[in-house]
């Protein structure tokens, strides 16, 4: 009897875990554009018309391959809109009850398979290096869950940057060697746009018309199959990893991109694989063309830092989504969806995610995280923002990220200590300050800039639950070291910016 096989925006690997599992004779493959799936948050029109093209060219390589695609475009006058109703559609019309799915990266996709009324075999997405299982023994009876640890059985695993048993270079991590200011003065090769062809154009206009979300859709440059992606993958691995480690946290005006990769999106939606851009990486290393901090540096993000929040994610399950550990409440500031702003930092974020849906992610966790976090907004307005926003936002990965990571909303599951600044490390990192209204040295007064006057007010108001944390206890000497006036002074002007966030003035 005949199967639905189904491949979702995410899913477009050719031996994804349900297309293996499925037979090309009998079986039908279910691709479906869905306005339900745009709009579940009002995701950046770049992220759409990204997806959307990679769904139509992957369909075109499977039935080039031999599958058989029941393909619902969004303009099609019989679509349903949502993923549920395109299921049930293509199961009517070939006969089918049961379906065949690779595990989604989202707990509300997840659920919509579960409640079909059809037999529904789902298998785990093993394109991830660590699997769930293993993540949980991992996990199992560890007092704190550190990506350290894991990140290092990870380099045993996979035996990347492995020389024995020991890690290359002497170390397992060369951090300390990547948290360079970068110089306004470099030239860079910038990665390439990838011109929009015939297809990527039709999508374009279609979205367009559709989705009226926060963004710019045009100029449209991402790679749309993975000929492209791996073009971006080569391009980098030449041009921009040997100065990546070193760039890595640093931002500078008029410079999105920097030495990063920019390739999270392609390797979100399955175009790349974990293994073979850590390979890549790693021979260039071998090579001699880059440095190992820089290969290490990397290596990290992929086989470490993304695998680990995919595990928490997995463990956690839906109830993660609603954690809200420090109790906050605000509003998310009109300048996160475009509005004016006198915050040189913030305006620079905001308004490169709104032209390219990507920002890197010191940008992400200390500028538009970090003042959402210091200013107590409500974590689930973040984890909506970052979700929408960015090209490679899906929420396995998005919400450990926002949740825990940059708003301690786990209450330190994932961090020993949230992750606040005030202005000095945005200043020592970018070229930001010095073209801003505010002023990154003043402490207080109306120019004062505003990561210094939240930062204390932060501390002050969750002193109960911070203080006796070891990674904190100093800044807590140094704020009660204060003369009491300034110290007032300081929680005043807090107050006053917290306020014309919450009147809607420009901050
Ligand atoms: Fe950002 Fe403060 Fe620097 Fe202005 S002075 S750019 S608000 S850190």
């Amino acid at each position: 009897m005949v199967r639905l096989v189904l491949v979702l925006g995410d899913q477009l690997t050719p031996d994804i875990a349900a297309l293996r599992a499925a037979d090309k004779a009998r079986d039908v493959v279910v691709m479906a554009e869905v306005m339900g799936e745009g709009v579940s948050v009002p995701h950046h029109p770049q992220k759409i018309a990204l997806i959307l093209s990679a769904m139509r060219k992957f369909a075109v390589t499977l039935r080039a391959a031999g599958w058989r695609v029941a393909y619902s475009r969004l303009d099609d006058p019989e679509n349903r809109q949502t993923l549920a109703g395109e299921i049930l559609r293509r199961a009517a019309e070939v006969g089918a009850t049961d379906l065949l799915a690779t595990k989604p990266g989202e707990w509300r996709v997840l659920q919509a398979l579960e409640d079909l009324p059809l037999s529904v075999r789902l298998l785990e997405d093993d394109r991830f290096l660590c699997s769930e299982a293993a993540f949980r023994d991992w996990a199992k009876g560890r007092k704190q869950l550190r990506m350290e640890w894991f990140y290092r059985e990870m380099r045993r695993k996979t035996g990347l940057l492995m020389e024995g048993d020991q890690p290359a270079g002497g170390q397992w991590n060369f951090d300390h060697d990547n948290r360079k200011a970068a110089k306004a003065d470099l030239l860079r090769p910038r990665p390439r746009d990838f011109t929009p062809d015939a297809v990527v154009e039709e999508v374009l206009g279609q979205v367009e018309a559709r989705f009226p979300h926060f963004g710019r859709l045009r100029p449209f440059r991402w790679a749309t199959d993975r000929k492209g992606a791996l073009a971006a993958l080569h391009e980098f691995v030449a041009e921009r990893l040997p100065r990546f480690g070193e760039e890595q946290d640093a931002m500078l005006e008029g410079e999105a991109f920097l030495s990063h990769a920019v390739i999270s999106p392609y390797l979100n939606l399955g175009l790349l694989g974990p293994m073979e851009v850590c390979r890549a990486v790693e021979a260039a290393w071998k090579a001699g063309r880059v440095p190992i901090a820089a290969a290490e540096g990397f290596i990290r993000q992929v086989i470490g830092w993304r695998e680990y929040v995919r595990g928490i994610w997995a463990l956690t399950g839906p109830e993660y989504l609603g954690r809200n550990a420090l109790g906050h409440s605000r509003r998310l500031p009109a300048a996160y969806w475009g509005a004016e702003t006198r915050m040189a930092c913030l305006r620079a974020a905001v308004g490169q995610t709104r032209d390219l849906a990507y920002a890197h992610h010191i940008q992400r966790l200390m500028v538009t995280g970090n003042f959402a976090l210091l200013a107590g907004v409500d974590p689930a307005l973040v984890h909506e923002w970052y979700l929408s926003v960015y090209v490679d936002a899906f929420e396995w990965v998005e919400v450990p990220n926002t949740l825990g990571m940059s708003q301690f909303a786990d209450g330190g599951m994932l961090g020993s200590k949230p992750y606040v600044s005030s202005g000095a490390y945005i200043d020592r990192m970018s070229d930001h300050c010095g073209g801003c209204h505010y002023r990154v040295k003043e402490k207080v007064g109306d120019r004062a800039c505003p990561f210094n006057l939240l930062y204390w007010h932060f501390l002050d108001r969750h002193r109960g639950r911070f203080q006796g944390n070891p990674r904190m206890g100093q800044m807590y000497r140094v704020w009660d070291a204060m003369d009491a006036g300034h110290r007032a002074a300081v929680l005043a002007g807090a107050e006053t910016v917290l306020a014309r966030l919450d009147w809607g003035e420009v901050v």
